[in-house]
């Protein structure tokens, strides 16, 4: 067996030691003689490990009592219909932030539902560049903003929460969960599908304040809906029980590691070493304004435009997979998620410095 660095946007790399415990616990889950796969979900054993996760997830990101911690199906595009579903309470316009690929998504997405009005619109600027929350156009009349704090395409993450006053500001925190501590009480909403930093595809984690839990249009479906997740422990309909299982386990993979600060502390060093190799090379370029560089998906591209396809492929004979950039974008996407080793960073650097050097 051999495990390569894998570079994948998502679904992404998963901790090995998480794996293994996956793999020592399939056939039979601690003595119960079956896996997780196949027990109920209304099982006092799957009821407890549900609610193990919630704890863990309420510890871990210190969620206020007043916040209901939700897992929902239809990942992170389901909640791009959710959230104004839910949260629109009888208002013609949501508000905004267009900053990247996915909060471009998000707004799209809205416009079945509601008018859509941009506090910002990085569009212009080649979604390089983010504009000072004290510039953006806000209105008193909005239910709502909707922000994304790190664009998985374009490699652009806030680093400050923005503050909206007392509008309620929504999340997708869909590609930065869990890879630095969080002022929970600053959110309406926040929602993070799981594949990127917390496991496998099919579920999506919704934490939001209880008192934005009974704006819901009428025609909202059960499965999106809010607080039908909430009053009925999540389980309104048969949830995705064995990757909700594996994202508790990555859970407490994050919390064995030290948490939150230990996570941001990595980030940032990881991030670092790319992007100072990025800017020290005649060959690699970063067009993101330094601020709002991304600590997830390091993204670049290579001067000799020719040269990309070999720098993917070279680099997946040295063990370093899928740095294939996004279709959008082109180029090279490097994303360093929690559970990409400081190591898998090192090689990366190391092939880029060799790479240069070759051409
Ligand atoms: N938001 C962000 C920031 C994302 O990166 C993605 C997926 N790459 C999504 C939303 C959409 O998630 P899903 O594919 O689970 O619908």
């Amino acid at each position: 067996m051999t495990r390569v660095y894998n570079f994948s946007a998502g679904p992404g790399t998963i901790p090995e030691n998480v794996l293994q415990q996956v793999q020592a616990e399939l056939l039979d889950w601690r003595g119960i003689g079956y896996s997780v796969m196949e027990m109920s979900h209304r099982s006092k054993e799957f009821i407890a490990i549900a609610e193990e996760i919630t704890q863990d997830v309420k510890k871990l990101l210190q969620v206020p009592d007043n916040y209901a911690i939700l897992f929902m199906p239809g990942g992170g595009r389901g909640q791009f219909a959710a959230v104004p579903m839910n949260l629109l309470g009888g208002a013609a316009e949501g508000g905004y932030a267009v900053t990247g690929s996915w909060s471009r998504l998000a707004a799209q997405e809205a416009e079945r539902y509601c008018k859509i009005w941009r506090v910002t619109d990085e569009s212009s600027n080649g979604f390089t560049t983010l504009t000072p929350v004290n510039e953006w156009k806000l209105h008193s009349r909005l239910p709502y903003i909707h922000y994304t704090e790190n664009e998985t395409i374009h490699g652009v993450e806030f680093h400050d929460i923005p503050a909206v006053g007392d509008i309620p500001l929504i999340c997708d925190m869909s590609s930065n969960i869990l890879s630095k501590p969080v002022d929970i009480s600053r959110f309406g909403l926040l929602y993070a599908c799981a594949q990127k930093n917390m496991g496998p595809a099919g579920i999506t984690l919704v934490i939001v304040r209880k008192d934005l839990l009974n704006k819901a249009l009428p025609a909202t479906p059960t499965v999106l809906h809010y607080k039908s997740f909430a009053e009925n422990e999540n389980m309104p309909h048969t949830p995705p029980t064995f990757n909700w299982y594996v994202l508790g386990l990555v859970v407490k993979w994050v919390m064995a590691q030290g948490g939150l600060e230990t996570m941001a502390k990595l980030a940032e060093r990881k991030s670092q070493k790319l992007y100072q190799v990025i800017d020290q090379s005649k060959l690699y370029v970063n067009d993101v304004t330094p601020l709002y560089r991304s600590r997830m998906n390091v993204v670049f591209h290579l001067r000799d435009a020719q040269l990309t396809d070999r720098f993917v492929e070279e680099a997946k004979k040295v063990g370093l997979a899928n740095l294939k950039g996004h279709r959008e974008v082109g180029g090279i996407r490097a994303s360093i998620y929690n559970a990409m080793p400081e190591a898998g960073v090192d090689a990366l650097v190391e092939f880029m410095k060799n790479f240069e050097s070759t051409v």
